[in-house]
């Protein structure tokens, strides 16, 4: 029996053979006569999959020797707090607004940092474009930049990362990769740290993930809790305390299921990256032809991973969702903050779903016609 296809933005599809091995192991691990939820994090079983866990995560995403690899909790929103509580040093944080979840970035800042500055902003467009990185309002001596790199409810994904240097800067650049981590590669060149929580594109919510490169460690301000300071955390393996062992389980397998994925000669993460560009260009390319859907974003600035799209008659949302609901397409509702729909193309969705739902949306105009 085939699952119905699952276009959630998060939590969000699993790859199915992730789910049958999670399920197959539920009650023994390997022969250990546990399941990994009832394992101590302090354990040989458990050490061995964490260990496994980071170096695969190492190898898919690139990532260079001189940054640490932090599986944390708190999520996404937890690192706005807990990246100024390490690295803003009380000082000036520039953030660069591309939709909501970058703004909810430098609301958070504003509580740790003695400033926080809007470098640029796309709020009076709508947020459907990428500002222009040459014209940035940078600021001098900022302790970092901050982005989101995929903006999940707007449709926004910065398709290159800024090169802060070049543009006068010294500052490190983080990015919130939260909704598109694994998606594409990472040019680490010109990022300081990059965070995300799992359950967009790697596994179970609970775990968050944070990229940092180790100069940047060690600077929490005192209020920062133990537990989140980077210095102890990274100092200890990630375990200064209880880390989230499920969802680094899980995600570890997601990653040895992604390190075996090819397409034509690519593996890897290049292999999703040209899956990735096909299925959202599918989908674009349909929605754009429609006479009934329309997508509001740039197209220099679209996302490959959430594509958010309206119905030109709104008043058909609910027969549409209905309708793709008894098609096996789940979960096309749009976030409550832009309404319409969104179909979300994450690692986990295969072309096959894609073209299901492009199958739907001809049927559903055509019906209404
Ligand atoms: C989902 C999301 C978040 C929030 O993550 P939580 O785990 O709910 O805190 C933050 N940033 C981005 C880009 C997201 O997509």
């Amino acid at each position: 029996m085939n699952r119905p296809y699952n276009f959630s933005a998060g939590p969000a599809a699993i790859p199915e053979a992730v789910l049958q091995q999670a399920a197959a192991e539920m009650l023994d691990w390997q022969g250990s006569g546990m399941g990994v939820m009832e394992m101590s994090h302090r354990g040989k079983e458990f050490i061995s999959i964490y260990q496994r866990a980071e170096a695969d995560l190492r190898t898919l995403l690139a990532v260079p020797a001189n940054f640490k690899i932090l599986f944390m909790q708190g999520g996404g929103l937890g690192e706005n707090a807990v990246v100024p509580l390490n690295l803003s040093r009380a000082g000036t944080v520039d953030v660069v607004v591309t939709g909501s979840w970058s703004q909810k970035s430098a609301k958070e800042a504003r509580r740790y940092a003695s400033t926080v500055n809007i470098a640029a902003s796309n709020e009076a467009d709508g947020h459907r474009s990428i500002p222009e990185a040459s014209g940035w309002q940078l600021s001098r001596g900022a302790s970092y930049v901050h982005l989101c790199s995929n903006e999940t409810i707007h449709g926004v994904e910065f398709q290159t990362l800024p090169d802060l240097q070049a543009l006068g800067s010294d500052a490190p650049l983080v990015i919130d990769f939260s909704s598109h981590v694994a998606s594409r590669p990472v040019d680490w060149s010109k990022v300081g740290l990059a965070f995300g929580g799992a359950q967009k594109n790697l596994g179970p919510a609970g775990l968050t993930l944070v990229v940092v490169r180790e100069d940047l460690i060690g600077h929490a301000l005192p209020i920062c809790p133990s537990a989140f300071d980077y210095q102890l955390v990274a100092d200890n393996d990630s375990m200064y305390n209880t880390p989230p062992t499920w969802g680094i389980y899980v995600a570890g397998l997601v990653f040895q299921w992604l390190l075996r994925q090819t397409e034509g000669d690519l593996t890897g993460i290049a292999a999703m990256e040209a899956r990735n560009i096909a299925k959202a260009r599918r989908l674009y390319d349909f929605i754009d032809g429609s006479q009934l859907y329309m997508n509001p974003v740039a197209p220099e600035a679209r996302s490959r991973m959430n594509i958010p799209f309206l119905l030109r008659d709104e008043s058909r949302n609910d027969a549409f969702l209905a309708g793709a609901k008894a098609r096996g397409l789940l979960q096309l509702k749009g976030h409550k903050s832009v309404g319409g729909m969104r179909a979300s193309l994450y690692n986990a969705m295969p072309m096959a779903g894609v073209e299901a739902l492009v199958a739907y949306l001809r049927d559903f105009e055509k019906e209404q016609a």
